[in-house]
């Protein structure tokens, strides 16, 4: 187990998950603003990372900020914006994106200068990228277009592939893996997964405040995701038992998917 002592000693950029972490539904969690604070008054960089892309990161920052946590967009990594940094450096400024996403996903890929087809533009034929992600208006005509489009050479993307999105009271609805299923399901092709478990999220926060890997924690409510993305990613792991894992499951967890430390809330980290 790392104690408080060394962990602070040795991280200087401290990764949080929002949602189970920071807050559940409207409710921010205990000792959330005061670790945040308190790392800020360190001299730590606090950093947050959302696999959702519906929102922008400037939604994220003005509600984190409504919640008492002063947060510019510049703080915040969402699956969607990573996806729009691993556009840009794949050279798709000037391209076209038919996106299954919202508006949130929009406003981050028409930030770096990609062309997005939107659901009321015409059909067309020249796409380069099919981005898919969390969708609540998700149907059959939006599948179509995503598979014509990769059936005829466009690259898939998923922001990540959440099986569920969990809501209030412990109940969950369908997450963007739901529709990246649909779309492999209907082209038999694999997308490059961008939001965790996959590393590149993360990678991108390291490269933004210049942390390497061993000076970096990442706390998170999701063995799955957030413990697997941060483990595999050279980061040091906590679980805290706020969000949707048991003591049980977050204790019986192997591999990759182990945590470092396991906290009932952030407060044990104070
Ligand atoms: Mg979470």
């Amino acid at each position: 187990m790392i104690r408080n002592g060394a962990l602070f000693d040795s991280a200087h950029l401290w990764i949080l998950d929002l949602d189970g972490v920071v807050y559940r539904g409207k409710e921010r969690q205990p000792y959330a603003r005061e670790l945040i604070l308190h790392l800020r008054s360190l001299g730590r960089a606090v950093r947050f990372l959302t696999n959702k892309a519906a929102h922008s990161r400037d939604e994220y920052s003005r509600l984190l900020t409504s919640m008492g946590i002063p947060t510019t967009p510049e703080d915040v990594m969402t699956s969607g914006y990573a996806t729009a940094l691993y556009l840009a450096s794949e050279g798709a400024t000037g391209k076209t994106v038919y996106r299954i996403g919202e508006s949130g996903l929009d406003r981050e890929l028409e930030s770096i200068g990609v062309r997005v087809l939107k659901d009321e533009d015409s059909p067309e034929d020249n796409i380069d990228y099919v981005v898919v992600g969390m969708d609540r208006q998700f149907n059959y005509e939006k599948l179509a277009r995503a598979q014509k489009a990769i059936l005829n050479g466009a690259q898939f993307i998923a922001t990540n592939e959440d099986p569920t999105l969990p809501i209030e009271n412990g109940a969950v609805l369908p997450g963007a893996g739901c529709m990246v299923a649909a779309v492999r399901t209907a082209t038999s092709a694999e997308p490059k997964v961008i939001g965790k478990p996959e590393t590149y999220s993360i990678e991108k926060v390291f490269e933004s405040v210049g942390a390497s890997p061993e000076e970096s924690v990442i706390i998170g409510d999701r063995l799955d995701t957030d413990i697997l993305a941060g483990n595999r990613a050279g980061a040091h792991t906590v679980l805290v038992l706020t969000g949707v894992t048991t003591r049980e499951q977050a204790e019986s967890a192997v591999g990759d998917m182990k945590p470092d430390r396991i906290v009932e809330t952030l407060g044990e980290l104070m």
